[in-house]
């Protein structure tokens, strides 16, 4: 059936027709065929309104920065994600904290931590590439940075969801970092233009329930984002821990420079980790990585990891392969 499904799914691609969205699977081990130029990808089912955003924004001949930062504010605003965005499920104290970050494929930079009220942290992550002489800001200077430069701010107010998701957690108020379909859905976007330019974005409110100040991989460059215009770029989701652990983001492309296939890249990425994180049978991770020639890859460590993809004809919702 799935062998059926992708035959159809290609000979429709074959005929130019433009697709709406399509389910597809890639198996562990199985490599990608296309290639295309543009290319958008991003993590998970959210993806694909993100997406939308930021094939708008390219076909409006926005930039591949601009596409990947305005694609991920559609969701950082959409209140039925309890991960992402101020809606977001909060820490154990009740506070939702965010972090993001963006890179260029030229090597540009900026990010922000353990940030509060701040609505689109995306864009803040962005201004802090563009106009400070750093790469990452934290905390309290976060938000003042962004209240100095006019960034729209919210209440301290948790949303409807997440103030349901608080209140059923401290009934047990168990702490433990683990990860589940329930509690992670940081969007990862990746994007390559069809002049070869690169970027990438990743926005979260992190884990749920986290330790107050706790930061994830996904401000961290390198570990939940990086992107290199001479190789692809890497993006990440799941236990931040986990994924800071082995520097994913950096280690996929790293791989990749030096002749794997982002397919071959993920598998290694969640191999290593495997290797690195003891007791992995109950958590998520899962990465996402393309190449400057437009080709793709995806691998989690358990099954449920998918990724939306927006290509010239068509866009597909995909399932990645998983370790175990
Ligand atoms: N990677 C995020 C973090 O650890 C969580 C997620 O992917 O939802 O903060």
């Amino acid at each position: 059936m799935r062998g059926r499904r992708k035959f159809l799914i290609n000979s429709l691609l074959s005929t130019g027709l433009v697709l709406p969205a399509s389910v597809r699977s890639m198996a562990a081990g199985s490599q990608p065929k296309e290639r295309h130029k543009p290319l958008i990808l991003s993590t998970w089912n959210h993806g694909m309104p993100a997406n939308d955003k930021a094939w708008e924004v390219l076909d409006a001949e926005g930039s591949i920065l601009d596409a990947v930062e305005q694609g991920v504010k559609v969701t950082e605003l959409d209140l039925t994600n309890l991960s992402v965005g101020l809606q977001g499920l909060p820490d154990r104290e009740g506070i939702t904290t965010l972090d993001a970050s963006i890179m260029k494929g030229d090597g540009s930079c900026g990010s922000v931590a353990f940030v509060r009220q701040v609505k689109h942290p995306i864009s803040l992550a962005r201004m802090v590439m563009e106009n400070t002489p750093h790469v990452m800001l934290a905390g309290e200077g976060a938000r003042q940075f962004a209240i100095a430069n006019g960034f729209p701010m919210e209440e301290e107010v948790l949303s409807p969801g997440a103030e349901k998701g608080y209140k059923d957690w401290k009934k047990h108020s168990e702490y433990k970092p683990v990860i589940n379909i329930e509690n992670h859905d940081t969007i990862g976007m990746i994007g390559l233009d069809a002049k070869g330019n690169m970027a990438g974005s990743c926005t979260t409110s992190g884990l749920a329930f986290k330790m107050h100040g706790r930061v994830g991989d996904s401000p961290i460059i390198g570990a939940g984002l990086f992107v290199d215009n001479e190789v692809g770029a890497a993006t990440a989701t799941g236990l931040g821990e986990s994924i800071i652990r082995i520097c994913g983001s950096f280690l996929i492309v790293e791989l990749m420079r030096q002749g794997r296939t982002p397919q071959e890249a993920c598998e290694e990425a969640v191999k290593r980790l495997i290797a690195k994180n003891k007791g992995i049978e109950g958590i998520q991770a899962g990465f996402l990585a393309l190449n400057k020639d437009g080709e793709y890859g995806a691998f989690a460590v358990h099954p449920g990891f998918n990724f939306a993809m927006h290509y010239r004809n068509g866009r597909a919702l995909v399932d990645s392969g998983s370790n175990f």
